[in-house]
């Protein structure tokens, strides 16, 4: 049974609301959206040319401002002052969700701090979408947005990624988009998989999953497969295996009865595979035990 939402009942007056809109197809959008744009005395739009088209398409008469300030704190002033008049605000972006790598963040924290309610109106995410179908685990993921377009900063920033277990998701521009997965390769090595998520929900929508190591080679085999939006997902790092404990105190008992403690750590993560720092701490808790064990001059 479908039940429709009375929304003139939930409308708030001085309430801000936080609305997804589309990441491409115009239908993508949830009936509880629709009411509240169709509702609102006022509609914040990012750039009210993208989204007059949205409120065209379902035939929603919008009272449409524009709050595309470069000064995003400027705008949440504005805002504010609709909200202090006791109007209700929908804030929406050009597409998906706001505040999501899109305006949005600063007003919801300014609505907040003044004590307006901030009424989440879920939606669409490209992120979210990309997860959706990426066939990666989700149960822990990092979203990183766009990363930074400077070479030396992006690459400082991948090499901090690089031993992270959770899958990883980026948002990236057609035009970088070949540097940026040749940065990601380097980083995380070509043997974890990639999946490119390119102009969801559109015409040409292309998910694609491939080895790092073959995602330039997928990116130049076709001139249209660099155009367009992306959304990228990159498996994590693999889980390191622990040890069995007694495994790991066996091995690391023999090595520091001859080695110097740093040394036998060194060597017990070489033998065992596991953590750096788990087996430092067992090291120090069997030196704790053994004084004389790890005292072996290097
Ligand atoms: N707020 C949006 C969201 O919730 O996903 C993100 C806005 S951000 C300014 C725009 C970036 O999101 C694009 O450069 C692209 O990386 C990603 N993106 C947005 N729409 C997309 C789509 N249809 N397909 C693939 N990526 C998309």
């Amino acid at each position: 049974m479908v039940r429709s939402v009375d929304t003139e009942s939930v409308i708030g007056r001085g309430t801000l609301y936080v609305v997804a809109t589309p990441i491409g197809n115009l239908s993508d959008i949830t009936l509880r959206a629709l009411d509240v744009l169709k509702t609102v005395d006022v509609i914040a739009a990012e750039d009210t040319r993208v989204t007059v088209r949205l409120l065209d398409r379902h035939g929603i008469a919008g009272k449409l401002v524009a709050v595309h300030e470069h000064n995003e704190r400027r705008a949440a002033g504005r805002i504010i002052g609709m909200l202090a008049e006791g109007k209700s605000v929908a804030v929406v972006s050009d597409a998906g969700t706001p505040g999501i790598a899109d305006p949005g963040a600063q007003v919801v924290a300014a609505a907040r701090d003044a004590g307006y309610a901030v009424v989440p109106v879920p939606g669409p995410n490209a992120a979210a979408a990309l997860l959706s179908v990426s066939g990666f685990g989700t149960s822990r993921f990092l979203f990183c947005g766009f990363l930074p377009s400077r070479a030396a900063e992006r690459r400082r920033a991948l090499a901090e990624l690089a031993a992270q277990t959770a899958t990883l998701v980026f948002y990236e521009a057609p035009h970088r988009v070949i540097e940026c997965v040749t940065d990601i390769c380097a980083a995380m090595g070509g043997d974890r998989d990639i999946v490119f998520g390119r102009e969801l929900t559109k015409m040409h929508e292309t998910v694609h999953r491939c080895r790092l190591d073959a995602a330039v080679a997928w990116l130049q085999t076709d001139e249209n497969h660099q155009r367009g939006e992306f959304v990228l997902a990159v498996q994590g790092a693999p889980e390191m295996q622990q040890p069995d404990e007694a495994d790991a105190d066996a091995t690391l008992g023999i090595l520091l009865d001859e080695l110097p403690l740093k040394q036998a750590v060194a060597l017990a993560v070489r033998l065992t595979g596991g953590s750096r720092n788990v087996l430092y701490q067992r090291a120090l808790a069997l030196k704790e035990k053994s004084p004389d064990k790890g005292s072996a001059p290097a």
